[in-house]
């Protein structure tokens, strides 16, 4: 994973230890940094040492074809991949934190197809995002949740496996908000929803966004996404080609060639 030799500041903050001169807010750096992040299926690299950073309450896309390697860097950032290189969250390096115990430092991922457990009820899949949680303020998140996605509220008793395309979306959405997020990793949350149905998650994550939760947002919708988000990097074949503000990667030729379509 590493250059395992013991080596300046980062050998103490390694395994999720925070350093002392860090505590992740106010430590003048970004809430996320990668650096050289690689991974590989087999022999075949799909991620091939990117380095990016998302801010304290920016929204920040990255955008690319299919099979650029969008997905898999959004895994390895939520350690349901094995990867290479750094990953520096909230003031901690977290390359050997396990996946389960990022979700308690406010790290989720809402993946690519939503994830829903379709046997379980709406409610029961909202109360499976706060399980790491023993607050007293699980309750009071609930009703936050059902004010930003009302349908849940309407169907809460229902499978979640009979909820539409775009209402399994929100659920997904509403189970991460219910782990409290400081940063949350949306993967293609746009796909296979009608354009009305995209819409309206776009304005929910707008809305969540606007609260305050930091979001890394993966696209192949990249109209859209960069019409939402502050800056982007484009991928393709495994590397990070172009990083720019939103707005000047849509004006890019580049990008509006091979990405939106003019
Ligand atoms: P998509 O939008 O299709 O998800 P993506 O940009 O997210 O595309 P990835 O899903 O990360 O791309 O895939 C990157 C590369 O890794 C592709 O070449 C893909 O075929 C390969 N890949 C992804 N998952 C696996 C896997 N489980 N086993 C082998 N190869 C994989």
């Amino acid at each position: 994973m590493h250059d395992e030799t013991p080596n300046t500041s980062s050998a103490a903050s390694k395994h999720g230890r925070p350093l002392p001169e860090e505590g992740g807010r106010g430590d003048g750096r970004p809430l996320l940094a990668v650096a050289d992040l690689q991974v590989s299926y087999g022999g075949i690299n799909a991620v091939k040492g990117i380095s990016f950073t998302v801010e304290q309450g920016e929204m920040v896309c990255l955008i690319g074809a299919n099979g650029a390697g969008k997905t898999s860097t959004l895994k390895a950032l939520a350690r349901m991949l094995p990867a290479r290189g750094d990953i520096h969250y909230a003031g901690r390096y977290i390359d050997a934190v396990p996946g389960h115990a990022l979700v308690g430092m406010g790290l989720a991922l809402v993946p690519e197809g939503r994830g829903v457990f379709a046997r379980l009820s709406v409610a029961e899949n909202l109360a499976m995002g706060a399980y790491h949680r023993n607050d007293g303020e699980i309750a009071a998140d609930l009703e936050h949740v059902f004010e930003l996605l009302p349908r849940l509220r309407e169907r809460q008793t229902q499978f979640a496996g009979t909820l539409s395309g775009g209402e399994q979306q929100m659920l997904a959405i509403g189970r991460a908000l219910m782990g409290r997020p400081r940063l949350l990793l949306l993967d293609e949350p746009s796909m296979g929803l009608a354009p009305l149905m995209v819409q309206k998650v776009f304005e929910v994550i707008r809305t969540i966004a606007a609260r305050g939760v930091t979001i890394l947002l993966v696209e192949q919708n990249a109209r859209l996404a960069l019409e939402v988000c502050n800056r982007g990097y484009v991928m393709e074949s495994g590397r990070i080609i172009l990083a720019d503000t939103a707005a000047n990667l849509a004006a890019d030729a580049r990008v509006r060639v091979a990405y939106l379509g003019e």
